[in-house]
């Protein structure tokens, strides 16, 4: 068997030990002579399973009891909609920070339901940064101030939690849950698509304050009410059973490598190697300013694109896949989550040095 080193964006790569517990589970789990996904999501094995995963998450990211966790459907892009049906209570705008891809889909879903303030917009620049706490143009009537911690497309990410003076503030962590210890009591909502740092697809991970639930604007369905979701467990409909139980065993992965803490320090590293190789040669670029560069994902650009082509075949040829930069932006992107081992940055960097040495 051999397995590469998977650069991808998301759905990305997920710790060996967890795919090899979940391999020697797949066919009969604890004696019960079922797999997880046969499983009935009321039986109390099913039920052991998915309280003991949002136990852990609780653990992991230290939640205090204000927050409730919910395990949805939909995908980041339902939060999008679900947001404003949730949060608007009775006002009329909410505030936006616009930081790149990610941000424009969720003030586009947004401007179907409410007023959109953008507090503040970095596209001036070509989104390669982050705008500071000065810059933002907060209005204090808002319903909640919305932003993109870490934009998965340009690889721009906040230094800072932005201070909204008592605002709810709501994230789309997505791509950098989990990726180092955070004070969410500073947080009215978190919330997270799981195939990037949490588990395979099919999970998305919501943390809200549980004094904002219930009061959604008239015709919001039930299904996009986090009132009746917290009500009913997470379990108001079938929920995504076995995407639940991978994201229970990766919380239980994060514990044993020793927590957020030990997470941080890693995925620091990581990133440092790979902005140094950058930052250390005229053959690559990156162009995001120093103190917003993304821990999680590293765009970088060839000094020539022509050879773009071949960087990606003689990569993958090593062992290195999935580097091609999204298709808005171009070049390359190594995506580096929590689940790429520090040896797979340190063979692409050797790679990346050898390339250059061949064609520089
Ligand atoms: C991937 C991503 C999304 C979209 O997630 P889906 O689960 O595909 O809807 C939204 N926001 C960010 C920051 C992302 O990285």
């Amino acid at each position: 068997m051999s397995r590469v080193f998977n650069f991808s964006a998301g759905p990305a790569m997920l710790p060996q030990a967890v795919l090899e517990k979940a391999q020697a589970e797949m066919l009969d789990w604890e004696g019960t002579g079922m797999s997880v996904m046969e499983m009935s999501h009321r039986g109390k094995e099913y039920m052991s399973i998915a309280e003991k995963a949002m136990a852990d998450l609780r653990e992991v990211m230290a939640i205090p009891d204000t927050h409730e966790i919910l395990f949805l459907q939909g995908g980041a892009s339902s939060q999008f909609a679900m947001i404003p049906m949730n949060l608007l209570r009775g006002k009329k705008s909410a505030d936006y920070i616009n930081t790149g891809a990610w941000s424009k889909k969720a003030i586009a879903e947004a401007k179907r339901y409410c007023e959109v303030n953008i507090a503040a917009s970095s596209e001036d620049n070509n989104f390669s940064s982050a705008p500071a706490q000065s810059e933002l143009k907060l209005n204090p009537d808002a319903a909640y101030v919305h932003y993109t911690p870490n934009e998965t497309i340009g690889g721009v990410e906040f230094d800072y939690i932005p201070e909204t003076s008592g605002v709810p503030l709501v994230a789309d962590m997505s791509s950098t849950i989990l990726s180092r210890p955070i004070d969410v009591s500073r947080f009215a909502m978190i919330y997270a698509g799981a195939q990037k740092n949490i588990g395979p697809a099919g999970l998305t991970v919501v943390i809200i304050r549980k004094d904002l639930m219930g009061e959604t604007l008239p015709g919001t369905p039930s299904m996009f009410d986090y009132q009746i979701h917290a009500d009913n467990g997470s379990m108001y409909n079938t929920p995504p059973t076995y995407s639940w139980y991978l994201a229970g065993l990766v919380f239980d992965w994060i514990k044993q490598q020793g927590g957020l803490a030990a997470m941080a320090e890693v995925n620091r590293r990581k990133s440092d190697k790979l902005y140094a190789a950058i930052d250390g040669s005229d053959f690559y670029a990156n162009p995001v300013a120093v103190n917003n560069r993304s821990w999680m994902n590293v765009p970088f650009t060839l000094k020539d694109a022509e050879l773009d082509k071949v960087f990606l075949e003689q990569a993958a040829k090593k062992g290195l896949v999935t580097l091609k930069g999204h298709r808005s932006v171009g070049g390359m992107r190594a995506s580096i989550y929590n689940a790429m081992p520090e040896a797979g940055v340190d063979a692409l960097v050797a790679f990346m040095a050898e390339f250059e040495k061949e064609h520089g």
